[in-house]
């Protein structure tokens, strides 16, 4: 690696400077964006990188040095958004391998929710509503 493994200016903003480096040995396992999200887990350290931000009122800098794995990797993609489709994604192949019991869940969770609701109607009503409601779940 070496000089090929310098740190690059990867962004600039209004007042920092975002450098970034091939991840190495001994710079540590944890990506350190990822611990604050917890459905997807972090993938190994693929970089790391470096925030300076510099002010004008004062005249030391702010530097931030950190480890990411690809997911967080700034500027490339959304951690949040891959970790909302993912899981949504997840959710739908869970429900579509287990179709008839995701269904019969739903049937189960609709009636009881049903006789909790017409609980101190009308025996008319009650009637009527759990009628319907076997009807409409044949
Ligand atoms: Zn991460």
């Amino acid at each position: 690696m070496g000089e090929a493994n310098e740190l690059r200016l990867a962004q600039e903003t209004f007042n920092g400077k975002l450098y970034i480096r091939e991840w190495q040995p001994g710079d540590g396992l944890r990506c350190s964006v990822g611990k604050k999200t917890t459905r997807v887990p972090c993938g190994p350290p693929v970089a790391v990188t470096l925030q300076v931000n510099s002010y004008r009122w004062r005249p030391n800098e702010d530097r931030y040095q950190r480890v990411v794995c690809a997911l967080h990797l700034p500027g490339v993609t959304s951690a949040g958004e891959i970790s909302a489709d993912a899981d949504k994604a997840a959710r739908e192949r869970l429900l579509v391998e287990h179709w008839e019991d995701y269904q019969r869940y739903v049937d189960e969770e609709v009636a009881r929710r049903v006789e909790e609701t017409i609980e101190f109607a009308s025996e008319e009503l009650r009637r009527l509503a759990l009628g319907e409601h076997e009807e409409a779940s044949r």
